[in-house]
């Protein structure tokens, strides 16, 4: 019995740290500077596709938010930050930056599926610093994807970096990512 009562307060602490709500610190931006108002939610959810924990064909769940673009479009961090790697091949190129909140609180974005990238790692990043491109119209092609996009993730650590696409739940998607959507309502005006 003790040692049931232990176990599930194992799970539970475990469980409520996945799902605990997280507070930052800091004022996030559109990753393009053709949506009307960087700064705006409301104006860059006009652009959004998949969000996160949507269902995929091969059975996982969608680990970002999937934000429409135009062919060949320069994409921008949202918050500054360091570039801290690139990987990935075509069509998943993948860039991550790792930002520190004004209460030093590190989380990572990674953007996936850029046709090519303009920063190394290493290089510090503003809002304002051109980090790379989406796809042009023929490499949409031969990626096979209907509509130009941007999946966007907001991870909790880059240590395991094919996670992407491995996580079936959301209690795992949670292990490594954060839940988009509500992290961008909250840190936009
Ligand atoms: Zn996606």
């Amino acid at each position: 019995m003790k040692k049931i009562i232990i176990l599930t307060l194992i799970i539970l602490s475990l469980s409520s740290f996945a799902y605990a709500r997280v507070s930052f610190d800091m004022k996030l931006s559109a990753p393009f500077n053709t949506v009307e108002d960087r700064d705006s939610y409301s104006e860059l959810s006009k652009r959004f596709m998949d969000g996160f924990g949507a269902y995929r064909n091969r059975g996982h769940l969608h680990s970002a938010q999937d934000i429409k673009g135009d062919y060949g479009e320069a994409v921008y961090p949202v918050y500054d930050g360091v570039v801290v790697d690139i990987w990935g091949k075509f069509p998943y190129k993948t860039l991550a930056i790792m930002h520190t909140d004004n209460n030093r609180r590190v989380f990572y974005t990674s953007s996936v599926h850029l046709g090519e990238a303009y920063v190394e790692a290493g290089d510090y990043v503003t809002k304002n610093t051109k980090i790379g491109r989406l796809l042009t119209r023929e490499e949409q092609k031969r990626a096979y994807y209907s509509k130009v996009h941007l999946h966007l993730e907001f991870r909790k650590s880059i240590i395991n970096k094919r996670v992407s696409a491995k996580c079936y739940t959301i209690e795992q998607l949670l292990v490594y990512f954060y839940d988009t959507q509500p992290i961008f309502k909250k840190h936009m005006n």
